[in-house]
């Protein structure tokens, strides 16, 4: 069950008289402040192995249907952010990436779609909600928020990617972080931070009421992000820019602000992006928030698979130089790996500054089965191998091109829906192979082999039975190599690669 906790943005919260904000990002401040003194009085707990969190990103068009973000992108940040997380315990899988709907009222006001939100989210994983938001969106200067209404991220698509801590950030919050500049963001003038008679010094109240966290530790269980490892953070109108290493600022006591440049929640922005990082405390807080009851729904999936990549790039197999695309639409290339996913890039251009179309398949082989999405032209394309949890090392192909043409007309209601097995695959030529499936009740089908280039070598009628029908092919006699089986009924297809040995 998804534990919702209400929040009314931009309401004023009050805690302890001192602690009054909203702060930007979406976070329940009352609640996340109760939380996180909770968890900073307890014991540190330690983690034992990592603890692997589903997310699911929705991408989510405008009205035309049309998306900006690179699944690629979204790989690399989430092999960032695991790395940002990696002293916490956590680590964070791609259970899917979802295109759930399209609409540019979404754009414009995401929270306002209430029923496409609750619609649309994993009932057992964290949804980040991807769309180019709009000005209107109120999403210029953050690019990402964190709803505790709907538990989920929302992230504007260009500050998703390989460079951007922003969905690291949201994290933060998600795990019920606060910024350590907790409080600044009303703060817009030296006037109202500057103590007039102290120098550099800052006051010692903001005009919102808030105390200024002190350098000598005594009220940083109240003051900023409540949490005592990382110093005062004054954001004095602006973010800074640049990762300054150092500046001349005095808390309200005098005493010099030991400079703390790159701490994800905080304000410094353009450091290199391996100098982010979170405190320990930070990271204890996270790890106590992601076991309370409240994210037991985080817990409930099974362990992930997250495959094992023994090569960090593939070869294209074919189309390549040119060729034209067979008349079947296959596009294959070599194995990088068990249980690993390929991302699979097409653009008209060689150095894929515009993307025509982008896939992530579970297989080492793509089938295009839209023919309008392929015009005759020449295409070029390569692949990348990816696991769901971490995809540091691997990189894309070398780039190959084909010719789109004849149209490969393909299309998705001439696309037998049936889940079905062949095995052994590889299979020997010594073997027999076996087809399996499992249908609601008794379907003749024509089963057909073929070459790779779609040379048929033998078609034959079956009938399966209801449940599970299990049915045994006569030992291929055929040289070694890649061939194609295909079921048909009722005019549709299925069609999966057999590999033999
Ligand atoms: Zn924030």
């Amino acid at each position: 069950m998804r534990y919702s906790v209400l929040v009314i943005l931009f309401f004023v919260f009050q805690f302890d008289g001192v602690f009054a904000q909203n702060d930007h990002c979406g976070q329940d401040v009352q609640h996340t402040a109760n939380l996180i003194s909770r968890y900073l009085s307890e014991a540190p707990l330690a983690p034992r192995d990592d603890q692997y969190i589903p997310l699911v990103f929705q991408l989510i068009g405008d009205d035309g249907g049309n998306i900006d973000i690179l699944y690629n992108d979204i790989y690399e940040a989430v092999c960032l952010t695991n790395g940002y997380f990696s002293e916490s315990g956590l680590q964070f899988y791609i259970l899917s990436i979802d295109r759930p709907f399209s609409s540019s009222s979404f754009e414009d006001d995401p929270l306002g779609n209430s029923q496409l939100i609750e619609m649309t989210q994993h009932p057992q994983a964290l949804d980040i909600f991807v769309a180019n938001f709009s000005p209107a969106s109120g999403f210029d200067l953050f690019s990402s928020f964190t709803s505790f209404t709907y538990d989920a991220i929302f992230i504007r698509d260009e500050a998703l990617n390989g460079t951007s801590q922003a969905l690291a950030h949201q994290l933060g919050h998600y795990f019920h972080l606060l910024h350590p500049f907790a409080g600044w963001l009303d703060v817009i003038s030296p006037e109202e931070y500057y103590d007039p008679t102290g120098g550099n010094s800052a006051v010692a109240i903001l005009p919102n009421g808030i105390v200024t966290e002190l350098v000598d530790g005594s009220n940083c269980e109240s003051s900023g992000d409540l949490i005592c490892d990382t110093p005062p953070d004054f954001f004095f109108g602006s973010y800074f820019q640049g990762c300054p290493q150092n500046a001349t600022i005095l808390d309200a006591n005098g005493q010099l602000i030991p400079w703390m440049p790159g701490n994800i929640m905080g304000s410094f922005v353009d450091c290199p992006t391996e100098n982010y990082f979170f405190s320990p405390q930070q990271n204890q807080v996270m790890l106590a928030d992601y076991l309370n009851p409240e994210k037991d729904y985080l817990r409930e999936l099974p362990a992930p698979t997250l495959g094992t990549i023994t090569q960090e790039t593939v070869v294209l197999i074919a189309p390549i130089s040119g060729a034209t695309l067979d008349f079947n639409g296959l596009l294959q290339w070599t194995s990088a790996g068990e249980n690993i996913s390929y991302i699979v890039e097409f653009s008209r251009l060689p150095g894929f500054n515009l993307m025509h179309e982008q896939f992530v398949a579970t297989d080492t082989f793509i089938n295009l089965n839209n023919c309008q999405d392929f015009d005759p032209y020449n295409y070029y394309w390569r692949v990348r191998p990816v696991t769901a949890g971490n995809n540091c090392t691997t990189s894309f192909s070398s780039v190959e091109s084909f010719e789109a043409n004849p149209c490969i007309d393909i299309t998705n209601d001439k696309i037998l829906q049936l889940e079905w097995r062949i095995y052994p695959n590889p299979v020997s030529h010594r073997e027999g192979l076996q087809l399996s499936t499992t249908l609601p009740s008794p379907q003749v089908f024509s089963i057909s082999l073929s070459t790779i280039t779609g040379e048929l070598i033998s078609r034959q009628k079956q009938e399966f039975q209801a449940e599970t029908s299990i049915f045994t092919i006569p030992k291929p006699n055929l040289p070694t190599g890649v061939y194609l089986i295909t079921l048909e009924a009722e005019g549709k297809t299925s069609t999966k690669r057999l590999i033999v040995q």
